[in-house]
């Protein structure tokens, strides 16, 4: 780990008793998070529809026979101002989305959600950043849900999206009338934070989809609706996405590098920004480095407003991996636990050895007190 002796302020937040002066670097991988930039400030995103023929041959929508009429129009005002307050709500007031409808698409009988997205992304307009399409056929089972797309420049403020090919693409399900007015929302949360470049977590290996984590929109985004069937929005995110889109002070994140002796740290909820950038929220993500492709990230999530579903707060800790791959190619495995839904959080007195550090909750309240010290690797 590198080490460097202080002239100033620490540059990441300092290290515990007797480590002061000293400036700890960020880890690798969040050092590339910040080094790929950050998400757009607001994007523009247009819903398109796509008709699908009764005589479809792609295998995404079987031989499934409901229509739906969907309406680019009518569907901006169902989801538009929900799924903008979830993004506005996770970022903490710097994602700001705004939606505006596109026209239809008429498939023909050998074109897919690919397709449909395609085309959409091909008839946009030039203010368009993001383009969510959907199909008016359900997509069969055992096929994906949606797919989202980073296209080619995630993180370009303002950038058309027939240019970029930044969009999404879903099937009808999520629109079918036994859903009441308002559809369900999570899975386009879900496929709008690939489009910022944002990865899965949970406990798959790179490159597999397996959706078990309840803590994350970015994995099971469904979990809130198994506790509360009226749930229609995802969970917020982990905090180590908060950090590689721009959504957190560096002030309010700690690092320990495993050279100084670890210390006691005090963590804010993750939800707890108040959209300014005024570095008072408070302590809301600590790294602790591990090698040059790992590292683990420790938060404190309460079990209030996106993540009321919780059955209890506490300290949630992932390996970020991105040897495989940056971005959405990123691995983020919660090591807290290793049971599905990853629910069961680090509670008062609880602790966890993992990669080389110790991680101890003194208590857990308004705030979480914690000791964290390195062990031996
Ligand atoms: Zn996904």
């Amino acid at each position: 780990m590198a080490l460097a002796v202080g002239l100033g302020a620490c540059l990441t937040g300092c290290a515990g008793d007797g480590d002061e002066g000293r400036i700890v670097l960020l880890p690798p991988p969040a050092q590339r998070m910040i080094d790929d930039g950050n998400a757009p400030a607001d994007d523009l995103v247009e819903v398109w529809v796509c008709r699908v023929p009764d005589t479809t041959t792609a295998p995404i929508y079987g031989d499934l026979p409901l229509r739906q009429p969907l309406d680019p129009t009518v569907i901006v005002g169902q989801i538009g101002s929900r799924v903008t307050d979830y993004w506005r709500t996770v970022s903490g007031g710097r994602y700001e989305l705004s939606f505006a409808a596109g026209g239809v698409v008429d498939l023909t009988d050998a074109e897919d959600d690919a397709d449909c997205l395609s085309h959409a992304l091909d008839r946009s307009g030039p203010t368009a950043t993001v383009v969510l399409a959907i199909a008016d056929a359900e997509h069969a089972e055992g096929q994906v849900g949606g797919r989202g797309f980073p296209g080619n420049a995630p993180n370009c403020d303002g950038c058309a999206a027939a240019a970029t090919r930044r969009g999404v693409s879903i099937g009808a399900s999520d629109f079918h009338p036994d859903w009441g007015p308002t559809p369900l929302l999570d899975l386009i949360e879900h496929e709008l934070g690939h489009t910022i470049g944002l990865p899965h977590s949970g406990d798959g290996g790179p490159g597999d989809d397996p959706y078990t984590s309840a803590l994350d929109v970015m994995s099971n985004s469904a979990a809130p609706r198994t506790v509360d069937p009226a749930r229609r929005d995802g969970p917020s995110t982990l905090a180590i996405n908060l950090f590689d889109v721009g959504w957190l002070d560096p002030d309010d994140v700690e690092t320990l590098d495993g050279d100084g002796d670890g210390g006691e740290v005090e963590l804010a909820p993750v939800t707890a920004a108040d959209g300014d950038s005024d570095g008072d929220d408070g302590t809301r993500l600590v790294l602790l480095a591990v090698d040059d492709h790992r590292v683990l990230t420790v938060e404190y999530r309460t079990a209030t407003g996106f993540d009321a579903h919780l059955p209890e707060s506490g300290i949630a800790v992932h390996l970020v991996d991105d040897a495989a791959g940056t971005a959405i190619e990123r691995s983020q495995v919660p090591v807290h636990t290793s049971r599905p839904p990853f629910t069961d959080l680090l509670g008062p007195d609880g602790s966890l050895t993992t990669n080389g550090w110790t991680i101890d909750v003194v208590e857990v309240g308004a705030t979480a007190r914690l000791a964290i010290v390195p062990t031996d690797r």
